[in-house]
């Protein structure tokens, strides 16, 4: 099958293939050699796949996580999608936005965390599958020209470690994605400003109320001249209650950002696995 070129510059939301990924011919060649000693196969389901082009997913595992996009009526404040609201009531806002608004202006993500999209992050993140990050900000890119202007944003800023995590781990999920999306959309780039000064506790398993206190100064801006009056963009993997972006964000804000708007490859949703 023949797919058309990637072209993430597109003005129209795209639905993105990670076969559009582009590789040189002698990478191709070499692709097709090492192809025929040792197949490589989708990590997630063990279908044969071309080791460069497919970075180890094949077209129906792929086909299936971006099936999980997410579609309105969600929450106008958090991004959070609504299983059972009319489509009439817009601005509706959830029970949690109800309650306390986010410091964020507006969140975004791109499908569900479950199935075969929570099994690629997952992959890309305690797997280190590096090379799914262009495809994951194919479909960042995605959500985002859906939402917002391509001149939106002033920064874009991923969501750091803790620098021990990121030393167990070998890189930062946020910052790679953050940058195949920024070199995607052609967005503005710039050293991220943000910190993590407390490694906290992970947030699976945590009450609401434990996961903000978990988080409470968990972030810290040391380049307030960076964001001082931007809108920022914050790009994280994964959005499960907020609590983390909410922190970060008010960590920008604080430092004198304008506005900080959200956007995560996935949204954990309660009852969706
Ligand atoms: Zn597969
Ligand atoms: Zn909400």
């Amino acid at each position: 099958m023949i797919l058309p070129d990637f072209t993430p510059v597109s003005s129209k939301p795209v639905l993105p293939s990670h076969r559009h990924l582009p590789a040189s011919r002698i990478s191709q060649a070499c692709d097709g050699i090492l192809n025929l000693i040792f197949p490589d196969r989708c990590f997630l389901c063990t279908a044969p796949v071309a080791r460069l082009r497919d970075c180890s997913v094949c077209g129906d595992c792929w086909g299936k996580a971006v099936s999980l996009r997410l579609k309105p009526p969600w929450c106008p404040s958090c991004g959070l999608p609504f299983q059972m609201m009319p489509l009439t009531d817009e601005g509706h806002l959830c029970g949690a936005c109800s309650v306390q608004i986010p410091p964020f202006s507006g969140a975004r993500s791109f499908g569900y965390y479950a199935a075969q999209l929570s099994r690629l992050v997952q992959g890309f993140k305690f797997e280190r599958r590096r090379n799914l990050a262009k495809p994951l900000a194919s479909i960042l890119a995605s959500a985002y020209l859906e939402t917002w202007r391509r001149e939106e944003f002033e920064l874009v800023v991923p969501v750091p470690l803790h620098p021990r995590r990121r030393r167990e781990r070998g890189f930062n999920q946020a910052a790679l994605l953050a940058a195949a999306l920024q070199e995607q959309l052609m967005l503005p780039c710039s050293e991220s400003p943000l910190s993590r000064v407390r490694d906290t506790l992970p947030q699976v398993g945590l009450s609401d109320a434990e996961r903000q206190r978990n988080l409470r100064s968990a972030f810290r801006c040391d380049r307030p001249a960076l964001v001082r009056d931007r809108r920022v963009l914050l790009v994280d993997d994964v959005m499960t209650t907020g609590a983390t972006v909410a922190s970060a964000s008010e960590a920008l804000l604080t430092a004198g950002a304008r506005s900080v708007s959200v956007l995560t490859v996935a949204r954990a949703v309660p009852g969706i696995e």
